[in-house]
């Protein structure tokens, strides 16, 4: 840290405590705006804040922890922002809430349209793999580019460890591939090396599409993996693919229609494979989707 920073933060600082004060005696209702210079580079945190508008003290502390420390230490170091009491000069001189709220706003935007490319990517390979009787894989990175494909394998898993490596170090958003139609199952949902190769090499979303529909796996926020050593986590997905296999002729609805011989076991299995992966994403905190292609 240099010196003339040093002196910056602790002015800061001390202007950040003489409101800190002044809100300890300052009847509750009044309110208070987070002020200083506002553009592109202003740090997330700070440009949220500055957005917020007239606040009281309570109506701050309510936000979080980010909020409580910003009263002392603004956005951080070498943070320029302060609260201020949210006088009529004030806001008209130093709180650029509008602009921070326009800022936000186009970030959001421009995050959104890099989505809208990578998923119109993602659609138009799947589309175009659908009905492929081979396995192909493709991974995308968050500006919709092939980082990575292998077409044409056989068996599930087509790639290496290095592979693997490879696609997270360029880094891989989505990985996409197809399950061909086989044993009448046309849409079949992931098989336990789809799972478990997404959650040991952190693959944000991986996606098997069937014949019309694609199954999406996410690991949410709060996933098991926190918590969990792999061999645990490769543990618990074995066992929900075990159950799915062993145990579908349990599910009453799932039975009768393979008793009354409109699915065959296969697609039994599917079908149970499916509910599972649906209930165990509850449990777990993954996100397990599928839509319509
Ligand atoms: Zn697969």
């Amino acid at each position: 840290m240099g010196f003339n920073q040093k002196i910056n933060d602790s002015m800061n600082n001390m202007s950040r405590s003489v409101t800190t004060q002044m809100m300890k005696d300052a009847p509750p209702d009044l309110t208070y705006v987070y002020i200083g210079p506002v553009d592109e580079k202003t740090r997330p945190f700070c440009l949220d804040a500055a957005s917020q508008g007239a606040l009281t003290e309570a109506q701050i502390l309510e936000l979080g922890g980010e909020y409580a420390e910003s009263l002392v230490s603004g956005g951080g170091i070498n943070c320029r922002h302060n609260w201020e009491l949210a006088s009529d000069d004030i806001q008209s001189q130093f709180h650029r809430g509008g602009e921070a709220q326009k800022i936000i706003g186009e970030k959001v935007n421009k995050l959104k349209a890099k989505k809208d490319i990578l998923y119109s990517e993602v659609l138009l390979t799947e589309k175009s793999i659908r009905n492929n009787k081979k396995e192909s894989f493709f991974a995308y990175d968050k500006d919709g580019k092939v980082i990575f494909q292998k077409k044409g394998t056989e068996s599930h898993v087509g790639f290496t460890n290095f592979d693997l490596l490879d696609m997270k170090a360029n880094g891989v958003e989505v990985l996409t591939h197809n399950h061909p139609t086989i044993f009448k199952v046309k849409n079949a949902t992931f098989s336990y090396q789809d799972i478990s190769l997404a959650m040991k090499y952190d693959i944000p979303e991986m996606r098997a599409v069937g014949k019309d529909r694609v199954y999406i796996f996410r690991q949410g926020k709060d996933a098991v993996k926190g918590g969990l050593k792999w061999k645990e986590i490769e543990k618990e997905i074995l066992n929900i693919f075990d159950e799915g296999e062993g145990f579908w002729y349990t599910d009453k609805a799932i039975n009768s229609l393979y008793k009354s011989k409109k699915i065959n076991d296969y697609q039994a299995i599917n079908m149970y494979t499916d509910k599972l992966l649906k209930q165990n994403a509850k449990k777990y905190g993954w996100i397990y989707e599928t839509e319509p292609i």
